[in-house]
């Protein structure tokens, strides 16, 4: 199943004829009082509420995508993990610029571990990328994006894939410079999940995924899930190895040679093999 969020925060299956909205399946989600939980309430439910979601479908009339607003389709993420130099020819690429680097010391990911973005960072494909200090290079990163379905620590690789409910895309928004990863990448709207989630029964297979980036038409990454150096398995074997990995949890499996600047003005279209493809804008912050 192909899931999204939609406009003002509407549920929806997407088929071959659009947009199902399927808005009212989330009446059955529990209600939380204080604590909120810190993990997606809607992700953690979906194995429960997957029929509902497809009788739904079947009985409400498709609307066409491009008439709505794609949110992320995780609303609220616990985590947002993210892997840094993951792709062998990125890191060559980044030990190669110093305008990449920074001095930063790079170390392949083995040595580097993973790190965090702010869940706050996070964006759908219908709204726009609000750049901030365009005095400094912003680059687009495509990524694979993995989420989590279920509790998950000290997985073995051979066992992780259970624990995925679902792939989509992944736009790891970055401003280059001196500072840590983590600062660097968590602005407000830098990071974008779309244009829907595709549930891990449709997508077995993470390992053989074709995916592009363009920027105004331009092609700038071209590169396979085939050639990650910690495939997605191995990422959740590391990440659960050190924290518990909760429903709705993203993982970011990292981007491949030929990240790029991106301005206000810029039209992203970001594709991947089996899952989609997505416009996203980018802007400036106001
Ligand atoms: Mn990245």
């Amino acid at each position: 199943m192909r899931i999204c969020r939609f406009d003002d925060n509407r549920l929806g299956v997407v088929t071959g004829d659009g947009i199902h909205d399927v808005t009212q399946t989330l009446k059955e989600l529990p209600t939380w009082t204080y604590p909120l939980p810190m993990f997606d309430p809607f992700i953690a439910e979906l194995p429960k509420l997957s029929a509902a979601m497809e009788r739904q479908a079947r009985q409400s009339a498709p609307k066409p995508i491009d008439g709505v607003r794609l949110l992320s389709p995780v609303a609220s993420p616990g985590k947002i993990i993210a892997a840094p130099v993951n792709y062998k020819k990125h890191l060559e690429e980044v030990l190669a610029q110093k305008e990449l680097h920074h001095g930063n010391l790079i170390n392949e990911i083995h040595k580097a571990g993973l790190f965090l973005k702010a869940t706050s960072s996070l964006i759908g494909a219908g709204e726009t990328i609000e750049l901030i200090h365009l005095d400094r290079r912003n680059d687009h990163e495509i990524e694979l994006a993995v989420i989590i379905g279920k509790p998950t620590r000290d997985v073995s690789a051979a066992n992780a894939l259970s624990h995925v409910a679902g792939y989509c895309i992944g736009l790891d928004i970055t401003i280059r410079g001196p500072e840590e990863r983590s600062f660097r990448k968590s602005p407000d709207s830098y990071t974008v999940l779309g244009p829907w989630l595709v549930t891990a029964d449709e997508l077995k297979d993470p390992s053989h995924l074709a995916f592009t980036i363009t920027v105004n038409g331009e092609i700038r990454q071209d590169a396979n899930s085939d050639d990650l150096v910690l495939g997605v398995p191995e990422l959740i074997e590391l990440a659960s190895s050190f924290y518990t990995l909760h429903p709705g949890d993203v993982i970011l499996t990292g981007t491949p040679q030929g990240v790029g600047p991106v301005r206000p003005g810029d039209v992203l279209l970001a594709k991947m093999d089996k899952i989609g493809e997505m416009r996203v804008n980018v802007g400036t912050r106001k």
